[in-house]
């Protein structure tokens, strides 16, 4: 049965600094009816994602920002419940950018059918979606990674990050992770195979962990981060250093940027290329990705582990505590059951799903 009203999630303030709970609104409203050429999608899970943040602001971007009053933006996997489109049939799953609410219209623009058969169909938000591409291919072309390098990987063990260590490993390298607590240190090391993992909040000389990890100085720097890290990272740089610059955690949420890193002069003595990328720079090519990913996890090679928050109402506290690093792995906000018929058996090499409800 479907209900009439259902709830969302809307934007209400645009947050200076961290957000805060009272920039989201919780509303209720009316279920809509899919048009001609439309089908209406119960959200089963919700993905949140540090560009979020972003998107809560006005400041000039790559992609416009959520207006005030609208519902908040972000990837989803759901199910088909009512269709008018020929290529969408009830019962299919899909992943779309949905939004913040629980269920939703579409008329299929970038709408992904899933196979429930190859893996749980939350990691289409993960492993196998938009974060599995950003490593695939931030870190092979991007960051062009060849074999007996050094790969430093800063938010090592994040959705991300978790990844960028493994293919690096793959490919033949030595992996170094920067994360924010022992736990997080421990896991990429015991669990995804890093050869280091430096916990940068606790370390007494976060230059001398990183002499002592990357013996051989660094090759690619995977940054996910900026600010203070990148900077210790761009003492250890060999000579035709590649850096990624995927993501800048520690700058999203501060009113005035920080003038970091400060010592530019890396880059012209070592010959270093710095080099932004957005994932769907390589949209035309998501296919190729998706197919290696999901071999590489079918083969148990690639490793994931989900961070689980029950109820649309916690989405808000849990994109906050992501910006804080309070997660471990991929967050999703699983918004309505995942039916039995729905999900695929766990594979092998499944780090597993972290509740905290
Ligand atoms: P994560 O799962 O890695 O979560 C974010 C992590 O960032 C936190 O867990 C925390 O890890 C770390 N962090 C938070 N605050 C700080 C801080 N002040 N200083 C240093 N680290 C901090 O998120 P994702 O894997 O989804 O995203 C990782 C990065 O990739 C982000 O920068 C994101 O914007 C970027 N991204 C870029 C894309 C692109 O197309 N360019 C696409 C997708 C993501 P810890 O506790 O270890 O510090």
């Amino acid at each position: 049965m479907i209900p009439s009203t259902h709830r969302q999630v809307r934007l209400a303030a645009r947050p200076a600094g961290y957000p805060r709970e009272s920039d989201f609104r919780l509303v209720t409203s009316p279920v809509p009816e899919p048009g001609e050429r439309e089908f209406l999608v119960r959200v089963i899970y919700l993905s949140l994602d540090p560009y979020m943040r972003g998107r809560m602001s006005d400041a000039r971007s790559y992609v416009p920002a959520v207006v005030l009053g609208d519902v908040m933006e972000g990837g989803v996997v759901g199910e088909v419940l009512r269709s008018n489109h020929p290529g969408f049939s009830v019962g299919d799953v899909v992943e779309g950018r949905f939004g913040w609410q629980e269920y939703a219209l579409s008329a299929g623009k970038g709408v992904r059918k899933i196979d429930p058969t190859i893996a749980p169909i939350s990691t289409a938000l993960g492993v196998l979606g938009m974060p599995g591409l950003t490593a695939y291919f931030g870190l092979l072309e991007v960051g062009q990674p060849k074999s007996g390098e050094t790969v430093v990987v800063s938010a090592a063990s994040g959705a991300v990050g978790g990844l960028v260590g493994q293919i690096a490993k793959l490919k033949g390298c030595r992996a170094v992770g920067l994360a924010g607590s022992d736990a997080k240190a421990d896991y990429i090391t015991r669990e995804l195979g890093y050869d280091a993992g430096i916990n940068y909040r606790t370390v007494p000389d976060l230059n001398a962990a990183l002499q002592a990890a990357c013996p051989s100085g660094v090759d690619v720097y995977f940054d996910n981060v900026g600010g203070r890290i990148t900077e210790t990272v761009s003492r250890h740089v060999n000579l035709f250093a590649r850096f990624a610059v995927c993501g800048l955690m520690s700058q999203y949420n501060l009113t005035e940027p920080e003038l970091a890193p400060r010592n530019e002069r890396f880059v012209l003595t070592n010959r270093v290329r710095i080099q932004g990328f957005i994932v769907f720079d390589f949209a035309a090519r998501y296919k190729e990705g998706l197919a290696q990913l999901t071999e590489w996890v079918g083969q148990g090679k690639l490793k994931y582990r989900e961070d689980m928050v029950d109820g649309l109402e916690r989405a808000p506290g849990a994109l906050i505590g992501l910006l804080q690093g309070k997660n471990f792995g991929k967050v999703i906000v699983r918004v309505g059951p995942d039916p039995v018929g729905l999900r695929a058996p766990v594979p092998a090499a499944r780090s597993g799903a972290e509740g905290r409800r």
